[in-house]
């Protein structure tokens, strides 16, 4: 057997490789450049570009640009409606700005469990958390796998629920064909460098109901409006008037980043392409692992996967996740763990939150590892990191 490296042996690979990258090319850098040397370096036109981008690609009818996934995700709880008393429905195991959107409108996030499987929000867990106070679901794709539409779209309509889907890592992701982004009341997207499609920074929610479209775009630009039909006062002195007609923020996003994430939609086919490549790779490669359990997939969903997760079975292995995790970065495979349940955190706690809520996100939590997946990854780190996974599997395995 071959000698771990945290115990003495050689490495699987000399460089490290991390969990996530970007993927930047010269025509990514031609976009920001020409932004850059034009008039507009914000409320130009790379922002409304960048919207009928999104809105071709999901089908959506409307596309609103912000400044990132968390501002996406706050200004669809706005547009919802969301305020002191309410209570929306989300998943602990997720990043925290999926929770956090409802603390901003002032009400509760309510955690339902997820899938012991597939790692989902489970949607006979979010009927069980329904209260006259439920006015929302913030549903994350998790990982890029689709959640359950059907069965959370039919307990929205029954109980008169927004149905917000958190899609961060799911852009390019499609469920029964259609495109994540065309599903839900209003999809969030990220752009942050770890997903699959970047502008540095970057958000923005997807819709078809004018009237969520009308409130995302006042809450993201201050709740100002410049458009006549929707004044309260008037007639006004000239064209330079505008009026605040609700409470916004600026959350707007800038020109250049803009154009950036319109050259990497370009791109989002074949990186969707070469992170399929890569999940059935390590899907083949690790069946058969003993320690190693595989996130379920369900057939709905064709999966354009931002995060590849591995679970130990703590009764095959002999080591714990600190050790496993550390065995494979001394084999210079860079892991994380994607996500801490969100309540277990300090802030939540002293809101009155305990652990034990979620029993099943809380044990899938203890057991899960991210390991690399970014389409800029060579066949060779690609057979790297299977070399590294089955070794230090194999160097735990129980006897
Ligand atoms: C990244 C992420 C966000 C927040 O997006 P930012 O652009 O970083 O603000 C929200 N939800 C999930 C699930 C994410 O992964």
């Amino acid at each position: 057997m071959e000698q771990l490296a945290i115990k003495g042996g050689s490495p699987v690979r000399n460089e490290k490789i991390f969990y996530g990258h970007q993927w930047i090319d010269e025509e990514d850098i031609k976009a920001v450049s020409r932004v850059l040397c034009s008039d507009y370096l914000t409320c130009g036109p790379a922002v409304s570009e960048m919207e009928r981008v999104l809105e071709a690609y999901t089908g959506a009818k409307h596309a609103v640009a912000v400044s990132n996934g968390t501002a996406a995700l706050h200004c669809a709880c706005i547009a919802a409606g969301i305020g002191p008393g309410d209570e929306v429905i989300t998943t602990p195991l997720t990043f925290a700005a999926s929770a956090n959107c409802a603390l901003y409108c002032g009400a509760r996030p309510v955690f339902a469990d997820v899938d012991p499987e597939t790692y989902n929000i489970d949607p006979e867990s979010i009927r069980s958390h329904i209260t006259d106070k439920t006015k929302a679901v913030v549903a994350v794709d998790f990982t890029g796998q689709a959640v359950k539409h059907e069965e959370i779209r039919a307990l929205c309509d029954e109980y008169g629920l927004v149905f917000i889907e958190d899609a961060a890592h799911a852009i390019g992701t499609t469920y029964k064909g259609r495109q994540v982004g065309s599903l839900a009341d209003m999809t969030c997207f990220s752009f942050h460098p770890v997903k699959t499609v970047t502008g540095g920074e970057g958000g923005a929610i997807l819709t078809d109901r004018e009237d969520f479209y009308q409130r995302l775009v006042l809450a993201h630009t201050h709740g100002i409006t410049h458009d006549e039909n929707m004044m309260e006062d008037g007639p006004h002195e000239g064209p330079w008037c505008y009026e605040q007609i609700s409470l916004g923020f600026n959350y707007r996003i800038t020109d250049f980043q803009a154009a950036l994430i319109t050259s990497q939609m370009k791109k989002l086919d074949r990186f969707a392409a070469r992170r399929k490549e890569i999940v059935k790779a390590y899907n083949d490669a690790f069946s058969e692992v003993p320690g190693i359990i595989l996130q379920k997939e369900i057939p709905e969903s064709d999966t354009c996967r931002h995060l590849y997760i591995i679970r130990l079975d703590f009764e095959k292995l002999s080591c714990t996740r600190r050790e496993f995790f550390d065995a494979m970065s001394a084999e210079n495979v860079q892991c994380q763990i994607h996500y801490v349940p969100v309540y277990w955190f300090p802030y939540y706690r002293h809101l009155g939150y305990e652990k034990g809520l979620c029993p099943n996100a809380e044990d899938v939590y203890k057991g899960i590892m991210s390991i690399p997946l970014y389409p800029k990854m060579n066949d060779t780190d690609v057979a790297d990191v299977i070399h590294a996974v089955k070794k230090v599997a194999r160097g735990y395995e129980t006897a």
